[in-house]
């Protein structure tokens, strides 16, 4: 019988009001049941935003580095337990071991992060303009956060948000994605077991237009941290709106290569390697368009085609896997489909381009990896986040034409260029339009200590990771103490 798993609320561990469940599989072996899990409702979220509220209360008042000391055990549980969590997690999404270690590690690094921030959280002072008068700006925390995210880093993202917001002195509602529900399950145990009090987190299961929508919309709830397509983060800000929010969205995107003709071709080749083909290419940060130089065209698709037919798939957990499945049936019914416009619209499928059958592969979501050449930037290959492995090759003829075909999408997330030619590479870091920019380094590979997002439709301007983060979960309040023993008028006594 697969285990029953429950919602955590107000320090227990409960069924879904309604007594509703669903049920999570492997996707390289969707014969496998991870678990079982509350299928939620609003009722459900009432109850975890009733507990969320009582206990800020109390939360807000724990000095900052005490509860910084709660996050610097939770990132040693994290340790000790590493292994167990990405084996977890790659059976239960179908990421390579290597990846959900990484993801792993991505969450220990922001508890650290987190629990060193409780002895800064930073404020400011400044002079008055009056004598005997002091100012200063605190951060002060902000109430219940609502917290979002979906299933291709389901430990390293709730971290991102949930550590940052606890930190400050915040409590929160967690809805993790419905594929990936384990993982976020055993964070919510380390979290109890490092010592959160009742009711600071509360996790509540289910799906988006159920458990997130009465998130986003409940009067109780202060903000919002959502991390998701950007479909759903446009829906959650109207919903958000009513109630005006606090909302933070990091949202998809359609990140780019260019390869110049000077560039250490080697380098590039293993850099669009895993940018296109980790995670199946489901990272927000994936490569997706290859922007190659004319001169090196030719050379350099010969040899990534041949590397790409060689990569090999299967269950993430066997040693030998290098790309894993598509998390469910509907991604990889998406990635059907865009191969299928790719074809209409004229590009030159030059390899994958169908399911991946053999030993191995039949009962998983498994799609070839897949690269299209002599694609133009008008076609939707080139434009549409597609969230699976495939790769649009574009032929561009210098380093300005590349900028503009990488800007050309309405996403700004993630961006990277290949050159030896220093000049070359800081006018790339001046003009793409992006959150990141990378120089001889991939499209994916973010560091848990500097800001995270992107620009446009990637997001509405907040960044996670980092001190940046902090700026989302914190209130500022501008305290002003007269010493002077006298009623003083700012702007008209002192003018
Ligand atoms: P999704 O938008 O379908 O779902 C994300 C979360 O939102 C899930 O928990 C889902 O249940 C919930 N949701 C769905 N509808 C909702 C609604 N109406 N109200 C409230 N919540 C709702 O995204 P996904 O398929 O889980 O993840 C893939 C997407 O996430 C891609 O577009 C990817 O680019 C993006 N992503 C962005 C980043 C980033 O930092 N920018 C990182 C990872 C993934």
């Amino acid at each position: 019988m697969p285990q029953k798993f429950q919602n955590f609320i107000n320090g227990k561990w409960v069924d879904a009001k309604s007594g509703k469940t669903f049920e999570n599989r492997n996707p390289a072996n969707w014969d496998e049941v991870i678990g079982i899990f509350p299928k939620s409702g609003k009722e459900d979220v009432d109850e975890a935003v009733k507990a969320a509220r009582f206990a800020f209360e109390k939360w807000r008042l724990v000095p900052a580095p005490k509860r910084g000391d709660i996050m610097r055990a939770i990132g040693d549980i994290m340790v000790a337990r590493k292994e167990e969590l990405a084996r977890e997690m790659t059976r239960e999404m179908g990421k390579v071991l290597a990846e959900t270690r990484g993801d792993v590690q991505e969450g220990i690094d922001t508890a650290y992060y987190a629990s060193s921030e409780g002895r800064r959280l930073f404020g400011r002072t400044v002079p008055s303009e009056l004598p005997n008068k002091f100012a200063m700006a605190i951060r002060v925390p902000i109430g219940v956060g609502g917290i979002i995210t979906p299933w291709n880093f389901p430990m390293a993202i709730p971290t991102w948000k949930i550590f940052p917001a606890v930190l400050s002195g915040n409590t929160v509602v967690f809805k993790p994605a419905t594929d990936t529900p384990k993982t976020a399950t055993t964070l919510v145990e380390i979290m109890m077991e490092a010592g959160i009090p009742e009711g600071v987190v509360n996790i509540v299961h289910g799906g988006g237009n159920e458990v997130g929508n009465a998130i986003t919309s409940h009067p109780d709830i202060d903000l919002i941290s959502f991390t998701g397509s950007t479909a759903v983060g446009k829906q959650i800000s109207r919903d958000a709106s009513d109630t005006l929010k606090r909302v933070s969205l990091e949202l998809g995107g359609k990140n780019a290569q260019i390869v110049m003709d000077d560039a250490d071709l080697d380098l590039a080749l293993d850099g669009v390697l895993w940018g296109a083909f980790g995670t199946t290419g489901q990272r927000c940060t994936a490569t997706s368009r290859l922007i190659l130089h004319e001169k090196i065209y030719d050379k350099f698709m010969s040899t990534l085609v041949d590397r790409t037919k060689k990569l090999r798939l299967g269950d993430g957990l066997l040693p030998a896997t290098e790309v894993g499945p598509c998390v469910n049936e509907s991604q990889r019914k998406t990635v059907q489909s865009y191969v299928e416009i790719g074809q209409k619209e004229g590009a030159r499928l030059v390899a994958g381009g169908s399911i991946a059958r053999g030993n191995g592969l039949s009962k998983g979501w498994f799609h070839e990896p897949t690269i299209f050449a002599d694609v133009t930037p008008e076609m939707r290959v080139a434009k549409e986040e597609i969230f699976g492995p495939v790769l649009s090759v574009i032929r561009t003829k210098s380093l300005e034409e590349s900028i503009a075909v990488l800007n050309n999408t309405v996403y700004g997330l993630s961006s990277s260029v290949y050159t030896r030619d220093v000049n070359k590479a800081f006018v790339a870091i001046r003009d793409i339009k992006a959150g990141i920019t990378y120089i001889n380094v991939p499209t994916i590979g973010a560091e848990a200590h500097l800001p995270f997002g992107g620009v446009k439709q990637t997001g509405n301007g907040h960044r996670e990771g980092g001190w940046t983060v902090y700026d989302f979960f914190t209130e500022w309040k501008a305290v002003y103490v007269d010493y002077s023993g006298k009623l003083q008028r700012a702007q008209i006594d002192n003018y």
